[in-house]
């Protein structure tokens, strides 16, 4: 045989696999993936098909109970014989190495493993939570913070992120909205897509630093019942076109590399066994090519949901449906081969699911090399760098939202104000990291107390009042919060006697939100609401900074505590980013991505809700949609923030009144700064269809833009609205656009706009 050059080039590539197989051509980079994934694919047997299939979880993150209970022998047994196709929460070069060496070195075909792992808000240097991330409203540091996030955990060896969760929730009881953008489908495609660009840049994997992503969790696990983690979301059609699946359609459109299936059911299908959801919207009708991975053991929990008698039936539904690969489940390697003989799945079902899982890892060049991932140097040299420190401090400034500020408490003076600092959360370094940071270090963050010592130094008063919690809470444990003990409350007051203002840094613990963290009462948690009131007794000129993972109920606090700041869990700078808000240098300009209730009982409470046939009270009597004992508005709408500035609006404008379809209408609007301080705007435009063939919510957020100015400046904004805008999914999840008249709203949050009629002829 003649050796040519291409044929040397393959031995040596096939003798870094030690592949064993007759056509090693899968390994020729030059050969379209497609075409490499057929060669690989008829050398594999039914049992190494399967083993893609099948995702173990590492040998220390443990996000979930783990079904497979595999000892780490057993693992790395299976992975010697071909039988995972990836491996989750295995972490740092050199551990990544020793398995991916398994797979590559001593398996039969050499096929290398995709890592995945949980790369939420960060992996060592952390970015805001997500939904903290969200009201920055700006969907260039969002990409960017999401960029950070993948080139750390790319270093350490990992090329897939499950992430990012795009599940739209208006239930703040539900631990898992710090995880998302927030209640707004359409904000909340952009900021999926943000964050599917910032972590797989433009989609080629040239660059080791980018890793594929998973849209998460599909579907609709953010309407579970009540707020209860893990339970049904019993979502209607409406919902579910309108509100759930946008942002999944936009990552899709985006090349989103795979997606998770949810915990619940759906119109009592689990959505792990969603025909309609899987293989029919996102596979067939969308064009998805990539992978549906499981949800931590969702295929083995469809025995428990009383759909699946055993696991041999659970292993078929997932398959039937579209589930590509079982994460932590242990359910398709013993039973789909044996399914796939006895004629009961269709052996084209799992060629489907194979070659889409080895398309992305071809895609990855994890074929080209599999050790790509994998330098200890670059390890050290991106983890915690500096570029990185400064790009989540920015977003972390952006992301703060300013609730209220009378007395012009804010900004604070950097000379001459005797300022006291209050609470437990103020001097955290651990608690403002956030939930869902499993690969960084606690105690990282800096604390809101050495943020403000950077401009203050030892004038700055601290005293830590009432303890949050009775001991540091873990990811893995419940945060069990101090409800009687008040020592600490005595030397508070006696140094709120003295001071000119005191900021109270209050809130839920950092793990308070997250996976299995659903609570029923959203107010200040443990002794905090005596804390604040006590102390507001003694000095009424008190900021309140919050940090929570999600809204609180705050209502005494906004009646009357005179400036609060909404500070969410901000990461590794959080004292930093909080710092430079309170004391001026960076003026706020976020806006909140979700209702804030005056109290639980209004959850869920979202702006883009339907009318009523009683909408007021207008014959002034009792029957009209309303609560005898609260006003039914939120207590802060969708899209509110303020800043140390104030913008004014013009009227709005439109080119035409009229347009027929096809056609764009133009809306401008002139936005003034009239305060004292350059500052930042995000300007809203929202749609209500008047008259519809299915009831459409009083108004729908369908653009917005951010606009700098310098005091006195003034600018005009243009948006453009057509079909896109206008229409919506009716109930055969068709997008249809009818003619008739349209409400167009502009202003600075959903609560306070100013509106026009434009007809669609
Ligand atoms: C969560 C997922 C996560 C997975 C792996 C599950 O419990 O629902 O969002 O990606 O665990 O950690």
């Amino acid at each position: 045989m003649k050796i040519t050059h291409k044929l040397l080039k393959l031995l040596c590539m096939a003798a870094i696999f030690n592949i064993n197989a007759q056509d090693k051509s899968y390994l020729d980079k030059k050969k379209p993936i497609e075409e490499r994934i057929n060669i690989l694919m008829k050398q594999m047997t039914l049992e190494e098909k399967v083993g893609q299939m099948n995702q173990y979880n590492g040998f220390w993150d443990v996000t979930g109970p783990a079904p497979t209970g595999g000892s780490a022998e057993e693992k790395y047994k299976n992975i010697k014989k071909g039988l995972v196709g990836s491996m989750l929460s295995v972490r740092g070069v050199k551990e990544v190495k020793a398995v991916q060496k398994i797979a590559v070195e001593e398996t039969r075909l050499g096929v290398p493993l995709i890592i995945g792992f949980d790369v939420i808000h960060g992996y060592k240097t952390l970015s805001p939570i997500p939904l903290a991330e969200s009201s920055s409203w700006d969907m260039k540091a969002i990409e960017k913070s999401a960029e950070v996030a993948a080139s750390e955990a790319a270093a350490t060896g990992i090329n897939w992120t499950f992430g990012p969760m795009m599940d739209i929730s208006r239930d703040a009881r539900w631990g898992r909205v710090m995880e998302g953008a927030g209640e707004d489908p359409y904000l909340g495609a952009q900021v999926a897509v943000a964050r599917v660009k910032g972590f797989q840049g433009d989609n080629t994997f040239r660059s080791p630093l980018r890793i594929a992503a998973t849209a998460k969790h599909f579907a609709a696990y953010g309407f579970v019942d009540a707020g209860l983690e893990y339970s049904a979301s019993e979502v209607n059609r409406n919902i579910l076109y309108n509100q759930v699946l946008p942002p999944f359609k936009a990552a899709v459109d985006t090349g989103i590399r795979s997606v998770m299936t949810s915990f619940n059911t759906i119109d009592g299908i689990p959505a792990t066994a969603n025909q309609m959801l899987l293989r029919e919207t996102l596979k067939n009708k969308w064009g998805f090519n990539g992978f549906v991975v499981s949800d931590w053991a969702s295929i083995r929990e469809m025995i428990y949901w009383g759909y699946s008698p055993d696991e041999k039936s659970a292993a078929k539904s997932a398959v039937d449906a579209g589930t590509d690969m079982d994460m932590e489940g242990g359910i398709f390697v013993p039973h789909l081969v044996s399914l796939v003989q006895n004629g009961q799945v269709k052996e084209s079902l799992v060629d489907d699911a194979v070659r889409r899982i080895l398309r992305v890892k071809f895609e990855l060049g994890l074929f080209d090399d599999p050790y790509r991932f994998l330098d200890e140097k670059r390890e050290k040299e991106v983890i915690g760098n500096k570029a990185n420190r400064e790009a989540v401090l920015d977003m972390a400034k952006k992301s703060i939202v300013l609730l209220k500020n009378e007395k012009q408490l804010l900004p604070l003076k950097k000379e001459g104000q005797k300022i006291l600092l209050l609470g437990d959360l103020a001097a955290s370094k651990n608690s403002p990291l956030g939930s869902w940071r499993i690969a960084s270090d606690n105690n990282t963050a800096v604390s809101v107390l050495e943020g403000m010592q950077k401009y203050k130094g030892n004038s700055l008063k601290y005293e830590k009042g009432i303890a949050l919690t009775q001991e540091e809470p873990t990811f893995l444990t419940e945060v069990q919060y101090n409800t009687t003990n008040r020592e600490g409350l005595e030397a508070a007051k006696q140094a709120a006697k003295d001071a000119d203002v005191i900021v109270m840094v209050l809130g839920e613990h950092g793990f308070s939100s997250g996976e299995a963290r659903s609570r029923t009462q959203i107010d200040l948690p443990g002794l905090q609401q005596e804390f604040l009131e006590e102390i507001y007794k003694i000095n009424p000129n008190i900021v309140l900074v919050l940090n929570n993972g999600r809204p609180l109920a705050i209502s005494w606090a906004a009646e009357h505590i005179p400036a609060i700041v909404e500070a969410w869990q901000l990461g590794t700078e959080t004292g930093n980013a909080v710092a430079q808000v309170l004391f001026g240098d960076y003026n706020p300009s976020g806006k909140l991505t979700m209702s804030f209730p005056r109290n639980v009982g209004q959850i869920p409470i979202y702006y883009n809700h339907y009318s009523t046939g009683r909408f007021t009270n207008k014959d002034g009597n009792v029957f009209w949609s309303h609560y005898s004992d609260v006003d039914k508005t939120p207590l802060y709408p969708f899209g509110y923030g303020l800043s140390y500035s104030k913008f004014e609006y013009s009227a709005p404008k439109v080119n035409k009144k009229t347009f027929a379809k096809g056609e764009k209408v133009e809306v401008t609007v002139t936005v003034k700064n009239t305060g004292i301080y350059a500052g930042k705007e995000v300007v809203q435009l929202y749609v209500k269809d008047d008259f519809a063939s299915v009831v459409r919510p009083i108004k729908e957020l369908k653009g917005f833009e951010m606009v700098a100015l310098q005091p006195n400046e003034s600018k005009t904004l243009t948006f453009s609205l057509g079909e896109k805008e206008l229409g919506f999914y009716n109930q055969d999840g068709k997008f249809v656009v009818e003619p008739g008249t349209f409400k167009i709203m502009i202003g600075g949050n959903s609560a306070d706009v100013q509106e026009l009629t434009i007809e669609l002829l």
